[in-house]
């Protein structure tokens, strides 16, 4: 067999925000796709990147008071503890910023160009005369033309429903600075993609089997003759005014690529990086015929990866993808994540913080996965009744009721004297590998672990038949219990190579126990030895649980009546713990090592100290600190302490205080007197960062 050379990726996150649950449930999905596939000896190249251009993120940046490429370096330097955290393994992981992407998209573009199908219009669009930019349909607001609610975006009626242009808004104003906007004219550049050419190609590249038959049926009304014989599809609005954040379009000044349009040539850009860092020919990769392109992604963009992308490749020259596979989207409790009651949702780096198994979430998720675009709904209830019942208590227990007895009366050696019954499962086992191997393939993982767990019932009732706790009781039952435990854990680490696309730290864990190399799929070798077992997975607790789906200490603030900053004897340090950060917003806090070079008290003043840092900047910087009442400025000259370095200088009654020192102190400080200044171990050195 020839192996497939794939080219996988997953949809672009817009970099605005954090990764919520729905993005990590895609990136398991592909990536239990991808490990399948190199466990089949496939060539995969599995990359993604952060979508960074558009004028949200423009003004989102502006607000922040940083540069857009700050504001998206800061959402990107956030992304790594959600992909290792659940075992997201992408090769390269890039952003539609980069050089790469850049030089792709005016590539394109000129391609397109020269294929005849890029027009110049003029358009009359809102202009916003205080901000001086043209302004997105989102941030024009108005009342409503039909039913005459106010406030209402440009495109649609939250009130009433109705859909409209902005410029049918009644007083429209500009939700960026308030004024009204007046009318003005651009010229803009549009992809023709009304053009017959491309109409043609999208029937013949959407019937190909390219996408889902339900995928086809949303999308063939746009390429499909209507009622006058036409198609609906219109042509494409690629170009947006300075200021933008994007791609200038080449050999026009002042327009920029809308963000839609370079986004998934992103997908390439981060290819081509990959390839570049890696000393691959990205050229020849993308030119030979046997690449398959396969593109993950959610149903709410299904236009742009369905119509615009395969017909701006094409036209341009390029491959076009093989395959996209759209999912639905994931509710959680029933949708129940809208209720204040319940909280947020499912928070990925919550559910890590807990200490909840990734392994778990990948698990369940699996189990609900189809081949369909449909929506998905992650349930407490069965999910701990899938993950104890099944993965545990069907799975797991195999190897945790056999290995023991292998190791205490066998000294971990396996005989390969099976009885006739334990032969007839491992063969069963082994038979049914093609076709969990399909359902991996065809994405209906669903299938698939169904398929595992009845195998794994099997085994069970093999355990149950043969009892290996009674056959332990008796020496003379030695031989029947070495063969009913090596074929347990035979067929142990079959159901662990048939599980490790979804479950691959186990299967490394399942790799040290056995000694086998569980990372091809139809491997047929035996086990010969375990080393001594140790526990592979806990289970789901319900206070887990409860606690995933309990709303954060502040969230829980705003609800109750009592007072939050009321001190509460039952809480840590008497106060609750706040609510859970990302690394990223950690990441924002810069902490160094100061040198207390001067202190002094201050006159006026019975609670401060004045202290002079030295943080390794050639200066000393002065800090005000309450800490009067704990330490005498003797006490302190000469001493380390941690300082927050970048802490906006504040003008304090006394003079500006340039930072902040750190100590500890209990919530309720009448009751519990005492502040503890920080001090670093021996040897730390002023400037020194703590992260
Ligand atoms: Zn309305």
């Amino acid at each position: 067999m020839t192996p497939r050379r794939l080219f996988v990726t997953t949809a672009l996150p817009y970099a605005n925000g954090r990764f919520h649950i729905g993005h990590i449930m895609e990136y398991i999905q592909a990536d239990i796709w991808v490990r399948f596939q190199r466990m089949r000896g496939h060539e995969v190249h599995f990359v993604c990147a952060d979508d960074a251009h558009g004028a949200p993120i423009m003004i989102a940046a502006e607000k922040a008071d940083l540069s857009p490429q700050q504001f998206v370096a800061g959402i990107a330097a956030g992304r790594k503890p959600y992909l290792d955290g659940f075992h997201i393994g992408f090769d390269n992981w890039h952003s539609t910023d980069g050089p790469e992407n850049h030089q792709l998209a005016q590539a394109v573009y000129l391609d397109l160009k020269k294929a005849g199908l890029i027009e110049t219009r003029t358009i009359e669009q809102f202009f916003d005369p205080q901000k001086n930019m043209f302004l997105p349909d989102r941030f024009i607001k108005g009342q409503c033309p039909k039913c005459g609610a106010a406030d209402q975006y440009g495109d649609n009626c939250e009130a009433c429903g109705a859909v409209y242009a902005p410029t049918e808004l009644k007083n429209p104003y500009s939700a960026l600075s308030g004024a009204q906007p007046v009318l003005k004219q651009s010229d803009h550049f549009f992809f023709k993609l009304s053009d017959p050419r491309c109409i043609e190609f999208l029937q013949q590249w959407t019937t190909s089997g390219a996408v889902q038959a339900e995928v086809l049926n949303k999308i063939s009304e746009w390429i499909a003759p209507g009622e006058d014989g036409k198609p609906k599809m219109g042509d494409w609005d690629i170009s947006r005014d300075a200021p933008y954040f994007g791609i200038e379009i080449p050999d026009a000044p002042g327009k920029y690529f809308y963000v839609w349009l370079d986004a998934p040539i992103g997908y390439l850009a981060s290819l081509k990086n990959y390839f570049a860092k890696t000393g691959r020919d990205f050229d020849a990769f993308m030119a030979d015929p046997a690449t398959e392109q396969v593109h993950f992604i959610g149903k709410d963009i299904i236009t742009f990866h369905t119509l615009f992308w395969p017909a701006m490749l094409h036209f341009s020259g390029r491959k076009v993808p093989s395959r996209v596979y759209v999912h639905g989207f994931l509710t959680v409790n029933n949708g129940e994540k809208m209720s204040k009651s319940r909280g947020t949702g499912l928070d990925p780096l919550k559910y890590l913080s807990l200490g909840m198994n990734p392994q778990w979430l990948r698990y369940y998720l699996a189990a609900k996965l189809s081949a369909r675009n449909e929506d998905l709904d992650f349930n407490a209830e069965d999910f701990m009744l899938r993950v104890n019942a099944d993965l545990v208590g069907k799975y797991i227990n195999i190897a945790s009721r056999a290995a023991g007895f292998l190791t205490k009366r066998f000294a971990g050696q396996l005989t390969h004297a099976f009885d006739a019954q334990g032969m007839a499962i491992l063969q069963a086992l082994r038979k049914a590998g093609e076709t969990i191997a399909e359902h991996y393939d065809s994405r209906e993982y669903g299938k698939a672990t169904r398929e595992i767990m009845a195998l794994a019932d099997q085994v069970n009732a093999y355990v149950d038949q043969n009892k290996p706790w009674e056959l332990a009781k008796d020496e003379a039952n030695n031989e029947k219990l070495h063969q009913v435990c090596s074929v347990l854990i035979n067929a142990f680490a079959l159901l662990s190579r048939y599980l490790a696309p979804v479950l691959p730290a186990l299967a490394r864990e399942v790799e040290a126990l056995t000694g086998l190399n569980l990372d091809r799929w139809d491997a047929t070798e035996a086990v010969k030895a375990i080393e001594p077992y140790q526990h592979l997975m806990q289970r789901v607790t319900p206070e887990q649980l409860q606690a995933l789906f309990e709303p954060s200490p502040d969230e829980a603030a705003t609800k109750s009546d009592s007072d939050p900053n009321l001190p509460d004897p039952n809480l840590p340090g008497g106060e609750a713990v706040a609510g859970s950060i990302g690394i990223d917003d950690f990441a924002k806090v810069d902490l160094r090592i100061a040198r207390i070079v001067e202190c002094e008290p201050v006159e006026g003043s019975t609670k401060l100290l004045r202290l002079s840092l030295d943080v390794g900047e050639g200066r000393l910087r002065q800090v005000f600190s309450g800490i009067a009442s704990a330490y005498k400025p003797e006490e302190l000259r000469g001493r380390l302490t941690v300082m927050v370095a970048n802490l906006a200088p504040r003008k304090m009654k006394f003079g500006v205080s340039e930072g902040m020192v750190l100590a500890a102190s209990h919530g309720d400080e009448k009751a519990h007197p005492g502040i503890y200044l920080l001090e670093p171990w021996p040897g730390a050195q002023p400037g020194l960062r703590i992260r």
